[in-house]
C-alpha cells in the first residue's frame, strides 16, 4: 500500500505543486480590507479543491468576518475521524521592498517556493488536501476525515470560537491536526508538543496637544517617544527577566527531564546566528535559547513610531508616541490576566507628563499536547515511517490562539505536524516553503491517518 501512495504521489507531483502555487497567486490578506474580495476567491478556491481531491461535500460558510472553508469525506460512521485544521489567510506582504520577487507571484529557486503563505499557511494545509487525494485514489483511506480551514488565523480568529460553538456537530472529530509549524530539520524531524499563547497590546503616549518647535520647547516638556522608550526599557532587567510584578507566577516550570529531553534537539549557535546575522544572541539568563523560544514567556516590541518619519530633518518634538507589544506565554499563563497585567503595568509606570491610551488586539492561550496520547502516538509513529527517525518533542515558540478554544469547544485533543523550516521567513519578506518538504508532508500524512485509525 505505502508504494501505491508513493507511486501516486510522484506520479502527481507536478500538478501537485501547480496546484499550491494557484493558491498562493490569491493574496488572501485578511488584515486589509481591501483584499476582502480575494479572501473569498481564495475560500472558493479551497472548497473546490477540497471536492477536486475526494472531498463528498464541502462548503464555503458565513462568519462575521471571512469565511471559513469546511468539507468532509465520511467512509463510515463508527471509523475515527481526523480534523485537519488550517488557514488560507496570510499576513500582509510588507516590506515590499525587501522581497527579492513579487509575495504573490510564486517563484521557484533552489528547490523552494518563494510567496507569501507558502509554509504559512496554505502550502502546509494544502499537503492534507493532496494525501487526502493520495488516500482517496488509492481507496486506503482509513479514517473520516473533516477540513476546517479559516481566514482569520493571522488577524487572532476573532469569529472562529464562536462558528465552532455553533457547528460543534459538524465538527465532531476523535483527534485535530494542525500543520502549521516547524520542524528543526529534515535530518531531525521534531513534533511540537505545545505552543505559546499571546497577549497583544497597543499603547499610545501623548504628551503636549501638539506638535512642537524642539528649539522653543525641548528641554522643558516632555517627549512622548523618549517616555515610551523608557517605559519599554524597563520591562526588562539586567538578566533580561520581566519585570512586571507577577509575570511569571503562573508559569508551570518545565521539569528536569522535559528540559533534557528538549536538550537533544541538534543546535549550532555559530550557525544560528549567522543565518541571522547577528553577532551575539540575547535572551533571559539562565535558559537555552530553544529554552527562551520555547518553555519561557516573552515580550517583544513589534512595532514603534511617532514625530517626524519623512524624508530629511524636521526639529519637532512629537506629541504622540505608539507602539505595538505583545507577550508569548507558556503554561499555565491565562492571555486575559497578562494583558490585563501588562496594560495596567504600563499605565503605572508612565510619569504624569504623558497621558496613556493602552487596549488589547488579540489573545490567545498556551497549549499542550501529551506525548502518551493515541494522536501524538500516530503522528510519531508517521514521522518514523517516512523519516527513519523517532521525532524530538519540542514545545513550539508561535501562537495558534485558536488551539484552546478548539479543545474546549470540541473537547478534542490537537496534534501538531509541522513541515516547515525555522527559517521559512514566516510573516518575513521572502517566506518560502521547501518543495521536498511538502512532498515529504504529502508522504506522511497518509501514515498518521493509518496509524490512527488501527489504535
Ligand atoms: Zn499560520
Amino acid at each position: 500500500m505505502q508504494t501505491a501512495w508513493k507511486e501516486y504521489q510522484d506520479q502527481n507531483e507536478k500538478r501537485f505543486l501547480d496546484e499550491m502555487l494557484e493558491l498562493l497567486r490569491i493574496p488572501s490578506v485578511s488584515a486589509k480590507s481591501e483584499h476582502k474580495d480575494d479572501m473569498r476567491r481564495c475560500a472558493d478556491l479551497v472548497r473546490q479543491r477540497l471536492l477536486d481531491s475526494g472531498c463528498d461535500k464541502a462548503e464555503v460558510m458565513e462568519t462575521a468576518g471571512h469565511p471559513v472553508v469546511f468539507g468532509e469525506k465520511i467512509i463510515d460512521p463508527a471509523k475515527p475521524t481526523v480534523l485537519v485544521y488550517g488557514h488560507y489567510d496570510v499576513q500582509p506582504a510588507e516590506p515590499l521592498e525587501l522581497w527579492h520577487s513579487g509575495p504573490f507571484e510564486p517563484v521557484i529557486k533552489d528547490g523552494k517556493v518563494f510567496a507569501r503563505g507558502s509554509a504559512d499557511d496554505k502550502g502546509q494545509f494544502y499537503m492534507h488536501v493532496k494525501a487526502l487525494e493520495t488516500m482517496v485514489r488509492t481507496n486506503s483511506l482509513e479514517t473520516n476525515i473533516k477540513f476546517l480551514i479559516e481566514g482569520e488565523e493571522e488577524v487572532g480568529s476573532p469569529n472562529l470560537g464562536s462558528f465552532v460553538g455553533a457547528h460543534k456537530d459538524l465538527l465532531k472529530a476523535d483527534v485535530i491536526l494542525i500543520s502549521d509549524s516547524s520542524m528543526l530539520s529534515m535530518e531531525n524531524p521534531s513534533l511540537d508538543v505545545g505552543v505559546r499563547g499571546l497577549s497583544y497590546i497597543e499603547i499610545e503616549v501623548t504628551g503636549p496637544n501638539r506638535d512642537l518647535h524642539s528649539g522653543t520647547y525641548g528641554g522643558g516638556v516632555g517627549n512622548p517617544i523618549t517616555i515610551l522608550c523608557k517605559m519599554i526599557a524597563s520591562l526588562h532587567d539586567e538578566n533580561n527577566h520581566i519585570t512586571i510584578p507577577g509575570f511569571y507566577s503562573d508559569v508551570v516550570e518545565a521539569t528536569p527531564e522535559e528540559r533534557a529531553l528538549m536538550g537533544r534537539a541538534p543546535y549550532d549557535e555559530t550557525e544560528y546566528k549567522s543565518e541571522l546575522g547577528v553577532k551575539e544572541l540575547w535572551g533571559e539568563k539562565g535558559y537555552t535559547t530553544n529554552e527562551r523560544t520555547g518553555i519561557r514567556p516573552t515580550i517583544e516590541v513589534n512595532g514603534i513610531w511617532g514625530g517626524y518619519t519623512g524624508e530629511g530633518a524636521k526639529t519637532v518634538l512629537p506629541s504622540k508616541a505608539t507602539a505595538k507589544i505583545s507577550a508569548r506565554l507558556v503554561p499555565n499563563q491565562s492571555s486575559h490576566t497578562i494583558t490585563e497585567m501588562l496594560l495596567s503595568h504600563l499605565r503605572s509606570i508612565a510619569p504624569a507628563s504623558v497621558t496613556v491610551n493602552a487596549f488589547e488586539h488579540h489573545g490567545g492561550e498556551p497549549y499542550m499536547t501529551p506525548i502518551d496520547s493515541k494522536g501524538y502516538q500516530a503522528a510519531s509513529k508517521a514521522v518514523q515511517t517516512t523519516f527513519g527517525k523517532v521525532p524530538i518533542p519540542v514545545r513550539g515558540g508561535g501562537s495558534i490562539p485558536i488551539c484552546s478554544i478548539l479543545e474546549r469547544e470540541l473537547g478534542t485533543k490537537i496534534i501538531f505536524m509541522g513541515f516547515g523550516l525555522d527559517n521559512d521567513n514566516l510573516h518575513s519578506p521572502n517566506e518560502k516553503y521547501n518543495i521536498e518538504n511538502y512532498y515529504k508532508g504529502i508522504e506522511t500524512i497518509p501514515y498518521f491517518h493509518r496509524f490512527f485509525a488501527q489504535q
